[in-house]
């Protein structure tokens, strides 16, 4: 049995491997277009490869998975984070899960990854092709796969253009883990063979917001801060930290993911609100701030800070409400009270564009889920055909959680290529 995998990232690779443990006899190439494999995986998590989660803080797949949600629900069953965490272990690889849940190899490297994938492959024979792109997939009569492929050769001439080989190759078998692609012209000759493809948007970034008021923030953290997209259901929860060109933090990256789409189709402009307290219902935090008010009558406004939020956070919020960071809390008021109350839960700004986030991002879009068995991951309009990691409209929000569906949808292609 030859199966051709096109890809040599992490899909590409755990694939590859888990195949040849189930099936020796299985012959595999790899068939990668850049000169290097497993580039992601070099520069993943700040180059210490967030492998996965331990899933601990999870109380619903759907925040975690935006989109695919209900795919990964269905293959977890097949192989999940426990399974990946012991298989890396079981290949050598140490691994240490922080007390964020998020897992990494405990060298901190993601070269431990690396060497072991590609010593695994080693001992498989499995072929890793580099510079070599595939450009197309064509069926035969006899139901084997060609696979286009352009082999690109450096001259050795400096500076001269690189020469294209244009070779065939004949398989039984076809993986597709190219990976997630922002450019919708990156999967037509996907869609050729049939393919639904929803369209590929980003994933994963921060938020521009022109305020030089809130520039001057730069630096500051809020640990529990509620974000949404008025008039939508896109809301997130979590610390929230504001730069020199808007905001970041893991509350900001989560709404960028569960709006991604949302988002493009509003050119990265929409308003954004802000609460403060991390509390969403009002007549609670009314409450609370009038409890304050009555327990601290003589007390500057400055010197306490409701739910701990950073002074000069603080004191820019009482500003923003038209009273000053030296009045007493007795002097607040009814007006004064409520004022603070809607500026600490509805503090309203505009996103304006949008930038990366230290260049981690993920496409929200992909091969539809629509167009494979959600059992096996194989084409239904290309019978033999099968898709695994982010090339499927399947995205998470960051914590180890893309890696995790490379694994899975790789480790359950090979347990179903493997059956045949
Ligand atoms: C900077 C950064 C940091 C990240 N950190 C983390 C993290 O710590 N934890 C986490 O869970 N996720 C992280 N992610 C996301 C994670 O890297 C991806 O979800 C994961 O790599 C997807 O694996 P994949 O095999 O599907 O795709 P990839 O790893 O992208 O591999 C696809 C491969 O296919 C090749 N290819 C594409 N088209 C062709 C073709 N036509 N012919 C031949 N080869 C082709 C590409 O060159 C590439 O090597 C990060 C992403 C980025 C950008």
């Amino acid at each position: 049995m030859k199966i051709g995998v096109i890809g040599g990232g992490a899909a590409g690779f755990f694939f590859a491997i888990n195949a040849k443990e189930m099936y020796p006899d299985a012959e595999i190439a790899i068939y990668e277009k850049a000169n290097k494999v497993l580039s992601k995986v070099k520069i993943s998590g700040g180059g210490r490869c967030n492998v996965t989660n331990s899933f601990e803080d999870v109380t619903d797949l759907k925040f975690i998975y935006p989109r695919g949600e209900r795919v990964m629900k269905r293959l977890f069953n097949t192989f999940d984070n426990a399974d990946a965490y012991r298989w890396f272990e079981k290949h050598g690889v140490k691994l240490t899960t922080q007390e964020d849940h998020c897992v990494f190899p405990q060298s901190q490297d993601s070269g431990s990854i690396i060497r072991c994938f590609l010593s695994q492959a080693k001992k498989f024979g499995i072929h890793v092709f580099t510079n070599c792109k595939v450009t197309e997939i064509k069926k035969e009569e006899n139901e084997k796969f060609v696979l286009h492929i352009e082999k690109y050769k450096s001259t050795q001439k400096e500076g001269s253009a690189r020469t294209i080989e244009k070779m065939e190759e004949k398989m039984d078998f076809v993986v597709v883990t190219t990976g997630g692609s922002p450019r919708y012209e990156g999967l037509q000759w996907l869609e050729s063979l049939g393919h639904k493809i929803s369209m590929p948007v980003p994933s994963l970034f921060t938020f521009n917001i022109c305020s030089k008021e809130l520039r001057e923030l730069m630096g500051t953290v809020s640990e529990n801060a509620i974000v949404s997209i008025p008039a939508t259901k896109f809301r997130s929860q979590g610390a929230l930290l504001i730069t020199h060109w808007g905001m970041s933090g893991p509350a900001i990256l989560k709404l960028s993911s569960y709006a991604a789409r949302h988002l493009a189709d509003n050119s990265y402009c929409s308003p954004l609100l802000v609460n403060w307290s991390g509390v969403s219902d009002m007549d609670t935090v009314t409450e609370y701030i009038r409890n304050i008010a009555t327990e601290n009558v003589h007390k500057q406004l400055s010197s306490i800070r409701p739910y701990n939020i950073p002074s000069r956070l603080w004191n820019y919020i009482v500003c923003k409400s038209d009273i000053q960071t030296d009045k007493r809390w007795g002097e607040l008021g009814k007006k004064g009270i409520n004022r603070i109350v809607n500026n600490l839960m509805n503090d309203s700004y505009k996103i304006e564009g949008k930038s990366a986030f230290r260049e981690e991002f993920v496409t929200c879009g992909g091969i539809s889920t629509e167009s494979v068995n959600i059992n096996t991951l194989e084409s239904k309009h290309c019978p033999g055909l099968y898709f695994a990691g982010e090339i499927l409209d399947i995205d998470a929000v960051t914590g180890g959680f893309n890696f995790q569906t490379a694994w899975t949808t790789a480790f359950v292609v090979a347990k179903q290529l493997t059956s045949k």
